[in-house]
């Protein structure tokens, strides 16, 4: 790619117009730079825009998933429920754009295709998909750690005549499956929130799973006026405990401080009870050791397979659905009646873990040794995470190093903000940061903090980049390696992993340290003048 000299120029194009990416562009315009987003798609909100399926919602508390950088902004938005269903989460994102007056500065509609760093001038030329190039100081990744739908290449996929449905493409138009024999290949958190939904509409729903999922209830509802009042009252110290949480929420019930093998049988009963009252993510907060402990995750997953014995009335389908890995190995589904939805008479849960998907054909496919007929399908197989979106682009740093190049064994980089060979480039809640661990929205502000203090830092300097040295970057992926073993996260395959993805190097992508001590971290490198990091 030459860099073409009628390229525009600006201080930061950045990718994606999600939560990352709409927050980036309001903290560069509020530093007087010259920035510009673009967007694929033709609207915001980034996953709340495409992940449209029945039942999506979060799974952390909406007073928690929001943004916390505009006070006004906080106090005058209300959720309607304890988790915010998909649209609410988009309108929220349309609010944000309006309030701060975003949209002019968002090009929709417009894919970024590839970008490479020039050398001499030290910025990058960034390419879209309409033929457009535009010159920036500074590129910044939102494009999203789950924004590369997962579509496995079925044999005779294309053979079979009904709809094709994603989770993750889900049409913008009303789906009805009144009447129709649906089936759902994939049991993640998406399918955990989809099915309930799916099986109430459709006459025959078939659930085609490879691995069983650990479901922990939501308790949705409502959200209850008098907390979001104390919420409310003090949001700031609010939001500043939960950024001392590991995972950046959850103060409102903060984790036992006791191991789980510490206590007896029933007082570990009692409290994991109590957890699962609460709901949500509180279960894997009822010992202090069960991410990181086998023996003391093995109680809690007993836990949950007592519930779901005592929950879904056919013994087989109750064996089936009890997962034998580690508990939060994979990301726990937190869900609305998803066992429950298998007692139904027209809900029927096919094993192809030992008997996989065959083929499909023109009426439905072969697989698990039989043949099943539907009349629409539902791939609920999540994302090549992480990395899939950055490795399907023509991105070349210093040299024409291309990306695919630089993590073919996987995502190298250093505090997951910069990569060896690629100046001036910063990735937001992606590899080698805690974000797929976090609440990702105290993920997001807390990168594109540190972010805009980086340039604040080289301009005020007459510096024009930055880049990560490979010393550091080394010494970062033995770091984000080193965390994962001291936990149980791999015990299991898993997305964190690659592990969903055929021909995926294997390497455990996120940080598992926690997001205080990762902060902690990010904020002692840029003290030290940017340590691990060149400046020119
Ligand atoms: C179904 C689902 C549920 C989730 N639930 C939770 C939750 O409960 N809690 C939580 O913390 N996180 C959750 N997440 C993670 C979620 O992705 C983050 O919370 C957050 O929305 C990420 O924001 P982002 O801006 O970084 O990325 P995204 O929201 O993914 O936005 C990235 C944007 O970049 C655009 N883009 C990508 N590539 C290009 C390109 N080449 N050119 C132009 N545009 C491009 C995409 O179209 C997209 O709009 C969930 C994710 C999914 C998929």
């Amino acid at each position: 790619m030459n860099p073409p000299s009628a390229a525009r120029a600006l201080d930061l194009l950045i990718v994606g117009a999600g939560f990352g990416g709409l927050y980036m562009l309001h903290k560069a315009r509020r530093m007087g730079l010259h920035a510009l987003v673009l967007e694929a798609s033709p609207s915001v909100g980034g996953t709340w825009y495409h992940n449209r399926y029945p039942g999506a919602r979060v799974d952390i508390q909406s007073l928690e998933y929001s943004y916390s950088f505009d006070e006004a902004l906080q106090q005058e938005w209300r959720w309607t429920e304890r988790y915010a269903a998909q649209p609410e989460l988009l309108r929220y994102a349309n609010h944000v754009a309006d309030r701060f007056g975003l949209r002019d500065g968002i090009r929709f509609s417009t894919r970024m295709i590839g970008a490479h760093f020039d050398e001499a001038a030290r910025e990058w030329v960034v390419r879209s998909d309409l033929g457009e190039a535009w010159r920036a100081r500074f590129l910044v990744m939102a494009s999203g750690p789950l924004s590369s739908p997962n579509k496995p290449d079925f044999a005779g996929l294309r053979d079979f005549e009904g709809p094709v449905l994603h989770t993750a493409d889900w049409p913008h138009e009303p789906v009805d499956f009144s009447g129709q024999r649906v089936a759902v290949v994939g049991t993640g958190s998406s399918a955990v929130q989809a099915i309930p939904i799916i099986a109430r509409q459709a006459r025959e729903l078939t659930v085609f799973q490879r691995t069983a999922a650990y479901a922990a209830p939501a308790r949705n509802g409502p959200l209850n006026a008098e907390l979001e009042a104390r919420v409310k009252a003090d949001y700031a110290g609010f939001r500043a405990r939960n950024r001392r949480m590991h995972g950046g929420f959850g103060s409102l019930l903060p984790p036992n401080p006791v191991p789980a093998l510490s206590v007896s049988a029933a007082q570990r009963q009692e409290a994991f009870e109590q957890r699962w009252q609460v709901g949500g993510f509180a279960l894997l907060g009822a010992f202090n050791d069960l991410l990181i402990d086998l023996k003391a995750n093995e109680t809690a997953a007993q836990f949950v397979r007592e519930k779901i014995r005592a929950t879904v009335t056919d013994p087989a389908t109750a064996q089936l659905l009890s997962p034998s890995h580690t508990l939060g190995c994979k990301r726990l589904c937190v869900d609305s009646g998803y066992y429950e939805t298998f007692n139904r008479p027209n809900v029927r849960l096919v094993d192809i873990s030992r008997e996989p998907i065959e083929r499909f054909n023109r009426k439905g496919l072969r697989g698990a040794g039989r043949d099943f007929e539907f009349d629409a399908l539902v791939l609920a197989t999540g994302f090549d995470a992480m990395t899939g979106t950055m490795m399907r682009l023509d991105l070349r740093g210093r040299g024409g190093l291309r990306i695919q190049d630089k993590w073919h064994a996987g995502p190298l980089n250093y505090l997951g903000l910069g990569i060896a060979g690629f100046p001036n480039l910063f990735n937001i809640a992606g590899p080698g940061s805690t974000s797929a661990f976090t609440n990702v929205i105290v993920a997001i502000e807390h990168h594109v903090d540190w972010i805009a203090e980086c340039i604040a830092h080289l301009d005020a300097r007459g510096l024009r980049s930055i880049e990560a040295s490979e010393q550091a970057e080394a010494g970062w992926t033995e770091h984000v390696n080193a965390s994962a073993r001291r936990t149980v996260f791999l015990s299991c395959n898993s997305w964190y992993l690659g592990a969903n993805i055929p021909g995926k190097p294997r390497m455990f992508m996120p940080l598992a340290d926690g997001f205080p001590r990762y902060a902690d971290q990010c904020t002692q490198v840029a003290a030290k003048g940017y340590e691990g990091f060149v400046l020119q």
